[in-house]
């Protein structure tokens, strides 16, 4: 067999757009909640691919899944159906609240299909301007434009000007900021119960319970972007489930193909037949090949077993992280669900976040910021505990260089 073509982290700056600044190795093997770069350097992931990796590296329930249906069917377009996505609409149906599912290939795809559906049923409803959309400030929903201006942070909208209009962004966790701004015209509310990318900042329920009040008052679906607190990270199979407000619309990506690209957006009987038949679509979303992938993860996921492992880790990895802070005082506070955590560093350490995942990186971990003042934690929900010992002692070695 021919050589593969030689490549090194240099070509990334030759040849690839530049928004990404990626380390400076390169990942080329995985196994659990280790990698491994070309040099064959050993690294412990305490980010799971960004709250993806849910069941760590090649996980032979994955892989199986990945390589039989491989073998047998890959893709026929939307004129036809396939069963692993039968299955899979099945198994969310049966497991939520929700009663129908559209699927797709990301979050910012299932967010689109959920801001595009509410606009659609606020022109069904027949109110005039019914097509309002209340977010909240420092929120993250995707990179489309839809979802970008939907998001709550202008630098990743304000040069893409001119945005979609008739979007109201109101400070996270302030009902009464809500209140002022939800109304008759108004078709969604989107929120996320832990603000994932803008620090692990999670929701009040108090505040969800009102948003829900708010949206039943004014004929608003409830949206509850659960790309990144989805299929257990929380340690509940949706973060929603941990409280007791249930949304019109529910979407997911992420965890759901623990590192295959699938997404969906999940809603009622009484939201769905607002789509009908060309009113929306996609060429790849709801493929044979993610729908087996997701259907495996999803099931060995839903089980008490691995989400009670999940609030399990989340405590040991907490007294992990305050013992590390009680000596060091780097950390303000440590926060979040489940295996979604964020560390939201000190005040004199402002702005360090990204260079303490840099030096994490050359003590052999891999973690990520939320903003430039939280260091985020969302490994594999099924980490060993000596994995998560291992990964805090290079984390401590890394943190040891930020006091220098
Ligand atoms: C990651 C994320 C998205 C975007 O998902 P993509 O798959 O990158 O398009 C949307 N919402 C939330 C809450 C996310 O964390």
């Amino acid at each position: 067999m021919e050589q593969p073509i030689s490549v090194t982290r240099s070509n990334f700056n030759d040849w690839m757009v530049p928004v990404f600044a990626p380390a400076n190795f390169i990942p080329v093997r995985g196994e659990g909640s280790r990698i491994w770069d070309q040099e064959n350097k050993e690294y412990i992931d305490f980010a799971g691919g960004i709250a993806v990796n849910a069941l760590g590296h090649a996980h032979p329930v994955a892989v199986n899944a990945l390589t039989e249906q491989a073998k047998k069917l890959w893709h026929v377009g939307n004129g036809y159906t396939n069963e692993p996505v039968l299955r899979l609409a099945k198994q969310l149906t049966e497991n939520t609240f929700a009663d129908k599912v559209f699927f797709c290939n990301s979050g910012a795809e299932a967010n689109e299909a959920a801001l595009k559906l509410a606009r659609k049923v606020g022109l069904d409803s027949g109110v005039a301007g019914k097509s309002g959309i209340v977010a909240f400030k420092n929120a993250f929903h995707g990179r489309t434009l839809f979802t970008v201006s939907a998001g709550g942070q202008p630098k990743y909208s304000q040069d893409f000007a001119p945005l979609p209009n008739g979007i109201n962004h109101v400070a996270f966790n302030d009902l009464d900021a809500a209140k002022a701004v939800i109304n008759e015209q108004t078709c969604a509310v989107i929120v996320e119960p832990i603000q994932g990318e803008g620090g692990v900042i999670p929701a009040n329920i108090e505040f969800l319970k009102g948003l829900r009040a708010l949206c039943d008052e004014f004929g608003a679906l409830l949206i509850f972007d659960e790309v990144q607190t989805g299929v257990g990270r929380t340690g509940a199979l949706y973060a929603y489930m941990n409280t007791s407000v249930i949304p019109d619309v529910l979407t997911t990506a992420k965890a759901l193909g623990g590192g295959f690209p699938v997404g969906a957006m999940l809603t009622t009987d009484k939201y769905a037949p607002h789509f009908s038949v060309g009113t929306h679509g996609t060429t790849y979303g709801g493929n044979p090949l993610a729908s087996a992938v997701a259907g495996a993860v999803f099931e060995f996921i839903n089980t008490p077993e691995v989400l009670e492992g999940v609030k399990h880790r989340h405590q040991y990895f907490l007294d992990a992280l305050n013992t590390l802070n009680a000596e060091h005082q780097i950390f303000e506070e440590i926060r979040g669900q489940g295996l979604l955590i964020g560390c939201v560093l000190k005040a004199e350490y402002a702005g360090k976040a990204k260079d303490i995942t840099t030096w994490a990186g050359e003590e052999g971990l891999l973690a990520l910021i939320a903003g430039p003042d939280v260091v985020r934690f969302t490994p594999s929900l099924i980490i060993p505990e000596q994995d998560i010992d291992e990964g805090i002692a290079r984390l401590k070695r890394a943190l040891a260089k930020l006091a220098k």
